[in-house]
């Protein structure tokens, strides 16, 4: 069938890939190119249950995406099979509320929001204009992480500080994870189709971590803000915290802003509190031989992140379900366990059997049965979900 999609999520040193077929149900390749702009930078190809590394010559981002053409000339029939190309992309700012085929108009779109994620947009439209050079012709869509939170009411996305600010400069909560949760929300309606008239919280738990309440199919609040660094304690982050803090630390230690912003942005979170580890199942196997700082770390993310969910649960008129996603949502059964805990007077509660047995990879229903709220396992699938908008964009 000619339906396969090539999704680019492109980041500033990392270009990672895959090719989708079967309206976005078959994986045929995936990759990562990673080390871009240093030396010793290789791109890793994985088909057919094999694993192939090539060294990128001069490790640009054109290098990766032409050795990704490369691949393609000698499989043929996958060659032939593209049909696009979809790009995530982080921050689509107020321009963008849905994906959009690429054109001038977008590229200079994201461009003008390349102030609010200055890694990340530049690099993605570096992955754009090499896709464009290297595969003439070929459609291009851009998806954006902010686009399904473009929802929100004035009362949840702005800031209480002087509205000239967000007149003048667009400074405002945004979030993230937004492909993530359209994702969930569109699985969770496949198995409760009232779902999409009810209220859904989702925790999408992974080294980057958010909420969001999704209220009648659309999100409500979420808890990351102008940038990722808002809300959930998360691998390296420190989420939400007093802003005052940030000149104490300049002051102690004798940085800028712009390090003291590094340090709660890179040092902190699970691996701050931990000294050990930014990663949860390193953690939880530390806290099984007994360290208490890792048990501390994940106690105080799962703290956290229940006080999240509460909070954006006051969007909606009744928390009807509460999904887990993510690498940590999916897989520790210990934070699922923890989080639920700290919701009980929520009236939200698992079953300790069915969270700890729920099969890997797979959806499953973990709910108590005197539990107020369902409560899911759901896998997300970000590439699958960039694919399908490319798929409906091209046809159009
Ligand atoms: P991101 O996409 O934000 O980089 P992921 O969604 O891939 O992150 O999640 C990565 C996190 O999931 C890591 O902290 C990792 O330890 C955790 N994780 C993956 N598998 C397990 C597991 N079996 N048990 C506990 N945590 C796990």
């Amino acid at each position: 069938m000619k339906d396969s999609i090539l999704v680019i999520n492109c980041g500033s040193s990392s270009l990672k890939f895959a090719i989708l077929a079967n309206a976005g149900q078959t994986t045929l390749v995936e990759g990562i190119a990673d080390r871009l702009g240093s030396a010793g930078s290789s791109i890793t190809f994985k088909y057919e249950g094999q694993k192939s590394e090539i060294p990128l010559t001069d490790g640009s981002h054109k290098n990766a995406v032409s050795q990704i053409k490369e691949w393609l000339k000698s499989h043929t029939e996958i060659e032939s099979s593209l049909v696009g190309i979809g790009h995530r992309v982080i921050h689509g700012g107020e321009t963008f509320s849905e994906s959009v085929l690429i054109d001038q108009n977008v590229i200079d779109g994201i461009e003008k929001c390349a102030k609010f994620a200055p890694l990340h947009n530049p690099a993605h439209l570096k992955g754009i204009e090499v896709a464009f050079e290297l595969f003439p012709g070929i459609p291009q869509v851009a998806v954006f992480d902010t686009a399904f939170h473009q929802t929100l009411e004035p009362e949840q996305y702005l800031y209480p500080i002087p509205m000239k600010l967000y007149r003048e400069h667009h400074f405002r909560k945004y979030g993230f994870h937004g492909t993530s949760y359209r994702y969930i929300s569109q699985q969770l309606a496949k198995t409760v189709p009232s779902s999409d008239e009810q209220g859904v919280l989702v925790a999408h738990l992974g080294n980057g971590a958010s909420v969001c309440a999704i209220n009648k199919g659309k999100s409500s609040d979420t808890s990351m803000g102008i940038t990722p660094l808002e809300g959930l304690m998360m691998g390296t982050r420190s989420g939400s915290l007093d802003p005052g803090l940030i000149s104490f630390i300049r002051q102690a230690e004798g940085i800028s802003a712009q390090e003291a912003l590094d340090i709660l942005n890179k040092e902190s979170g699970l691996l701050g509190i931990s000294e050990l580890s930014n990663d949860c199942r390193t953690l939880e196997e530390a806290m099984e031989k007994g360290d208490e700082k890792a048990l501390l770390a994940l106690n105080m993310f799962a703290a956290r992140a229940a006080k999240h969910l509460a909070s954006v649960a006051t969007t909606l008129e009744s928390i009807d379900h509460l999904v887990f996603t993510g690498g940590i949502g999916e897989n520790s059964s210990y934070l699922r366990q923890v989080i639920c805990q700290h919701l009980k007077a929520l009236n939200i509660n698992i079953d300790s059997t069915l969270n700890t047995e729920a099969p890997r990879g797979e959806s499953s229903n973990i709910t108590a049965v005197h539990s107020n709220t369902n409560v899911w396992i759901i896998p997300t699938n970000e590439e699958l979900m960039i694919a399908l908008d490319t798929i409906n964009l091209i046809q159009d």
